[in-house]
């Protein structure tokens, strides 16, 4: 029924206004396994990494997380998001260097290959995650680009769809989880009464999420080539995003910058390489929309290279015209629209206890272990903390904003 659906979907879509539009990979999971797979050479260990033209095994990629954190031990921490249905692990990489504790730093999070057989990104965020550790404090731009941000790196999302067939090869990688669920399908829908039963594996990552305050992020996909920005449950005349002018400019420099280094890429969707998610295809319970309405996250939806699973030799060549792109769309965390306000109806949603206050204040209606920032009414941030009663004796009287991922509330300290 939902593939007949889709159908009548695409149908729409192929045959509406926007007719040089081709229908969304995304949308049409070919019904045998893969049959984008070209030559996929492995790599075994660490070592044979380091031309960056081979797809790791699932150890390799472990071995790589570890000796990144054993070798720049000050620099990042490995955070464990979860663990898939078969037991393998979902980490990100996170890169935070020592720094001026005052200084605010917004957090970023990069995240591919939530189709586990879309694996172009999945070897784009190791070779970013390298770059960015190697780069520290020899390369001046990166390194004030890593003081001013906290970067999450998830270089795959999925790892049973991409390992299907064990952990020594990607060939007949799938783009579902082990049982057999599209993940980018299955978000809570933002929009609608939410499903039941959410998969494991996404399950982790918005406990993880919770956890955090990202601002802005990008789930990496493969089948296309396209910047899709949100929503996708929408059209863009349906319920434009509010950001959708930002949106527009960020994508532009992002493809525009790799055309710089090749100028034939981002080309088989749109002439422009972008284009809002449900303009092109209208999806529900992706992971854009709910990072967007849900977490108040601006987050992007990369198509980067056509070929879902890009024979390993073309790898270079894809690190070459992506990489200045991928890095800075890092960078446009600092471009960020005033009130970022997605959800403005939201804000102030959660609540806070005594108010005005004196010597303590309880936050409620926030999931347990969510970061909250307190900042003072020059905008300075006074503390962070995970703790959902904060002591406020020692603040000077005046007017406060405390910052979640859920909203934010005005405190009067008295
Ligand atoms: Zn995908």
């Amino acid at each position: 029924m939902r593939r007949y659906l889709l159908t009548l979907l695409f149908l729409s879509a192929a045959f509406g206004v926007n007719a040089q539009l081709k229908p969304r990979p995304d949308a049409f999971p070919p019904k045998s396994e893969n049959l984008d797979t070209k030559a996929v050479t492995m790599a075994a260990t660490v070592e044979e990494m380091a031309d960056w033209d081979r797809y790791p095994t699932y150890d390799t990629y472990l071995e790589m997380m570890r000796r990144w954190t054993t070798a720049y031990p000050t620099l990042c921490h490995v955070d464990t998001i979860g663990v898939s249905v078969q037991g393998r692990l979902i980490l990100s990489m996170y890169i935070e260097p020592p720094t001026d504790a005052d200084l605010y730093r917004p957090e970023f999070f990069y995240s591919s290959t939530i189709h586990g057989d879309e694996v172009t990104g999945y070897v784009m965020m190791l070779h970013l995650i390298d770059t960015l550790l190697t780069s520290y404090g020899t390369d001046a731009g990166l390194t004030s680009l890593m003081d001013r941000t906290r970067i999450s790196i998830n270089p795959i999302a999925n790892p049973d769809g991409t390992y299907r067939r064990g952990n020594q090869t990607i060939q007949g990688a799938q783009r579902y989880n082990a049982d057999g669920i599209d993940l980018n399908r299955n978000f809570p829908n933002p929009f609608a009464s939410t499903k039941a039963g959410v998969p494991q594996e996404n399950q982790a990552m918005m406990d993880y999420f919770a956890a955090h305050q990202f601002r802005l992020s990008a789930n990496l996909h493969g089948g296309a080539e396209v910047m899709n920005y949100p929503w996708d449950s929408f059209t863009s005349s349906q319920n434009p995003h509010p950001a959708a002018d930002w949106w527009r400019e960020v994508c532009q420099r992002f493809v525009d910058t790799a055309r710089v280094y090749s100028d034939s890429h981002f080309r088989d969707v749109t002439s422009n390489g972008y284009i809002a998610g449900g303009d092109w295809y209208v999806i529900t319970g992706g992971r854009q929309d709910y990072m967007n309405h849900t977490y108040n996250c601006l987050e992007l939806t990369m198509e980067i290279s056509t070929q879902k699973t890009l024979g390993s030799d073309r790898l270079p060549e894809y690190w070459h015209f992506l990489a200045p792109s991928l890095i800075n769309y890092i960078g446009e965390i600092h471009s960020l629209p005033n009130n970022a306000g997605l959800r403005p109806a939201k804000t102030g949603s959660i609540d806070i206890h005594p108010n005005p206050t004196t010597d303590q204040v309880t936050v409620i209606g926030l999931p347990e272990g969510s970061h909250i920032e307190l900042y003072d009414a020059y905008g300075r941030l006074v503390f962070k903390t995970r703790e959902q009663t904060l002591y406020t004796g020692n603040l000077p009287s005046g007017l406060y904003l405390l910052r979640t991922a859920m909203g934010t509330a005005k405190m009067i300290k008295r």
